[in-house]
């Protein structure tokens, strides 16, 4: 893993709606599951894609990524 990789969407699924957006959009951060809702894959990303991240989590119909540093 990148050194710099200090970053992880994540999608509260209590508000996920299955538009599919996200693996749409960032094929290479979300999957989508057996029935079209989106999935976080554990890929970590550097905190200078944090902009294109936010793109990514705002383009989400109904609010449901977010993003979280990892800590440790
Ligand atoms: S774009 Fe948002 S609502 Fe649609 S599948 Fe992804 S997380 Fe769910």
């Amino acid at each position: 893993m990148n050194d710099d990789a200090r970053l992880r969407f994540s999608i509260d699924t209590d508000i996920c709606a299955g538009h599919g957006r996200c693996f749409v959009l960032a094929p290479d951060a979300f999957v989508s599951d057996d029935v079209g809702y989106g999935q976080v894959n554990e890929r970590a990303f550097p905190s200078g894609e944090r902009r294109a991240m936010d793109d990514i989590a705002f383009s989400c119909p109904e609010g449901a990524i977010s993003i979280r540093e990892i800590t440790g």
